[in-house]
């Protein structure tokens, strides 16, 4: 089974929430993680409690949706940290709407973080893998690409995750290179915060209702997801690729 050769990491939205934990489970298993936000403040405050806690890191502040950020970012972390062969595509948004009041703005808008942005950021990192022979992808998908009311882009976008996920596992297999992507359910982050405040209820009791519906009988958090994002990252988990992991606390959101 072959190794890793390089032990450095990227992941996208890493500044708060998921993408943070992510980053900090990476770095706790040794890698050296390139922290990329489109908020440079939090991934700066992100990456300093990395290295507070003995890690390494790197903030970068980028829009993944952008073409000449997301090369400038993968060359900054390449020239400072080594050649990336572990990518996590995490970073995303909301704007939910029911169809008749979703804008054209709102579809592109999430269309261009979650799907144009792993886009971009999976080509970008992809050749420094392929030259190492061996390469890591994770994309951040969602039980919502089964379908939720009031998220036709967001589910839109999660579902071709999906897809993009299955064919680059199909064309990147041969050099080394796995990908995978994990659909977490309720995750409590400051994106459900802001679900429950755009429907009018405490975060808290928003959480609660969450929870009676979820089978372990407790909403997600982020290191529940960091944790599944570290073995798929793992030399372990070289002979998984191409899947689709619900991490819901049960079988569906
Ligand atoms: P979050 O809103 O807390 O964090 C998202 C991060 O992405 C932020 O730091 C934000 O600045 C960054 N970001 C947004 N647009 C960007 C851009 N254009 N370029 C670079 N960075 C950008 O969200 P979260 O809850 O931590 O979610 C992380 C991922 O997990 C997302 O892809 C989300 O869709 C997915 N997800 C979340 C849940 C949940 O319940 N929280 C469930 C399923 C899937």
């Amino acid at each position: 089974m072959p190794n890793s050769p390089s032990r450095v990491a990227i992941v996208t939205g890493a500044g708060r929430g998921i993408g943070a934990a992510i980053a900090r489970k990476l770095a706790g298993d040794g890698f050296a993680v390139g922290l990329l936000d489109l908020d440079e403040a939090n991934a700066k405050a992100a990456a300093d409690a990395i290295v507070a806690g003995g890690g390494k890191a790197l903030a970068v502040a980028l829009d993944v949706s952008d073409a000449g950020q997301v090369a400038s970012a993968v060359q900054t972390v390449a020239d400072e940290l080594g050649p990336p062969t572990v990518l996590v595509n995490n970073a995303g948004i909301i704007r939910d709407n029911l169809l008749f009041k979703m804008s054209e703005g709102d579809w592109d808008a999430v269309m261009g973080v979650h799907l144009r942005g792993a886009f971009l950021m999976s080509r970008a990192v992809q050749k420094h893998m392929t030259e190492q022979g061996w390469g890591r992808i994770v994309n951040l998908s969602s039980t919502s690409a089964l379908g939720n009311r009031g998220q036709a882009n967001y589910a839109t976008a999660k579902a071709g995750l999906q897809g993009f996920t299955k064919t680059l596992a199909i064309e990147l297999g041969q050099f080394g290179v796995t990908v995978n992507a994990i659909a977490p359910g309720f995750i409590a982050t400051e994106m459900t915060a802001a679900t429950a405040e755009r429907v009018g209820m405490p975060f808290e009791d928003f959480k609660k209702a969450a929870a009676q519906q979820i089978p372990v009988r407790r909403v997600g958090e982020p290191e529940d997801i960091a944790n599944v994002a570290g073995f798929l990252v793992s030399d372990g988990a070289g002979f998984v690729s191409g899947q689709v992991i619900y991490v819901a606390g049960g079988p569906r959101a």
